[in-house]
């Protein structure tokens, strides 16, 4: 194994430090296992439920009028997320699409959207308009209104007692940190801040921005009374496989709307053409389960080993998850860098070119970026990135495979050590 691992570039100090780190792990380990086994067991429930069959692979053109696979999808999807209903299509282009879609579908004129999560994640921004932005809800008159966590991370629920005016349409609730420093909010405290709202008044509707949850607890926050459950099918729930494509679980009412929105008032959810992706979608939802595993193995492998090595993780090295992101704080530049380096090195596409840091759009520092993956931007695929400014702090996720997310952190780590940058003890 030593011998492998050093034909990659690892050297014997490095392996033996990961080995060291990963001998008290075994607890955490076997406990990403079990969850993933319930869901593997539910994936598969819901496909018999549902009668999958191989004529649901096939591809379907034009209007895509009686698409047998993207409708049983649709159902298997409903029932993992214990909804009504839901929209999985590769015409939902990403997870932001699929989020304002969910919103400009079920938001009229007047209405108020009120974020109960804080800040929602970048992108959010110009669709809502809290950045101005062509084509916002702002601009179609739905105002905005936002609640921060708690600095525990928890619900403000005065503040969101106070927050509820008779415009309050929507509520927004945010599962994972996203890029930023705050927990990750678990299902339960989801659950219970829709009943929170809802006690207020039934009549709102509550949305899960759900991207990077996905089969990370046995629970999905449709079952703890969301109307709306949203994601991206380059995270985990496209399972690697996906090539495109965003979906959304939810009541049938919201869906329908989301569908007229999607694609035209009156057609909704009849057209739609699935243009040969059917069998993608399905073996990754179908391999969703252990994928997302091997990432959240990955993610505390990497809290424990920079936790062990004095640098600042969250969420830390013994805590619960419940998402996929692990950030790490370095406090300076050349940590970032080697690290996105690292994870470059390892990938099996593109590990030949060295990720320089470089001035994006939206970012107001260079930013670098690390990712060797199959289907591009794909997050859900040992991926890791960092603005170049203090804290210095780089986010890192995924990994289809536990061997491989290991592998990205033991090189992240062989290139700090390299450079005299950590010194393992
Ligand atoms: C990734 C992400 C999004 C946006 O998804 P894209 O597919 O990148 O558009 C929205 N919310 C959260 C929390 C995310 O992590």
């Amino acid at each position: 194994m030593t011998q492998m691992y050093e034909s990659l570039g690892i050297s014997r100090e490095v392996y033996e430090y990961s080995e060291k780190i990963l001998n008290g792990l075994n607890d955490r380990f076997q406990k990403i296992d079990e969850t993933s086994e319930y869901n593997q067991l539910k994936v598969i429930k819901a496909m018999q439920d549902a009668r999958v069959s191989a004529e649901c692979f096939e591809t379907s053109s034009g209007y895509g009028y009686n698409d047998r696979g993207r409708d049983t999808l649709e159902a298997v999807y409903a029932n993992i997320f214990h909804t009504e209903a839901a929209l999985v299509r590769p015409q939902i282009t990403c997870g932001t699409h699929a989020l304002a879609i969910a919103l400009s579908a079920n938001l009229r004129p007047g209405d108020e959207l009120l974020s109960i999560s804080g800040k929602p994640y970048d992108t959010l921004e110009e669709v809502i308009g809290i950045r101005p932005s062509r084509g916002s809800l702002a601009e179609y008159g739905v105002t905005y209104a936002q609640v921060d966590l708690l600095p525990d991370g928890g619900f403000d629920y005065d503040a969101i007692r106070k927050a509820i005016k008779p415009q309050t349409k929507l509520v927004e609730i945010q599962r994972s940190k996203g890029y930023q420093t705050r927990p990750t909010l678990s299902v339960t405290q989801i659950g219970e801040a829709i009943a929170f709202v809802k006690s207020i008044r039934p009549d709102i509707l509550c949305m899960v921005d759900n991207c990077y949850g996905e089969f990370v607890e046995k629970k999905e926050p449709g079952e703890l009374g969301a109307d709306m459950v949203v994601g991206s099918l380059i995270k985990n729930p496209g399972g690697g496989l996906a090539p495109a494509g965003g979906y959304i679980a939810g009541t049938l009412a919201c869906i329908e709307q989301c569908a007229f929105r999607l694609t035209s008032p009156g057609l909704g959810r009849e057209v739609g053409a699935n243009f040969g992706v059917m069998q993608s979608f399905y073996q990754g939802l179908f391999l969703a389960p252990t994928v997302t595993a091997a990432a959240l193995k990955g993610a505390v492998f990497a809290a424990n080993v920079y936790e062990n090595l004095g640098f600042a993780v969250v969420p830390n090295g013994s805590e619960e998850r419940h998402d996929i992101i692990q950030a790490i704080t370095f406090g300076f530049p050349e940590g970032v860098i080697s690290f996105c380096e690292g994870i470059q090195a390892a990938a099996p596409v593109d590990s030949y070119v060295t990720p320089e840091p470089w001035a994006m759009p939206g970012y107001d520092s260079d930013v670098i970026m690390a990712a060797g993956a199959f289907v591009q931007g794909s997050s859900i695929e040992l991926s890791a990135d960092g603005p170049i400014k203090p804290p210095y702090a780089v986010y890192f996720q995924g990994g289809l495979t536990w061997p491989h997310a290991k592998l990205g952190i033991m090189m992240s780590l062989q290139k700090l050590y390299e450079k005299g940058l950590v010194k393992l003890a």
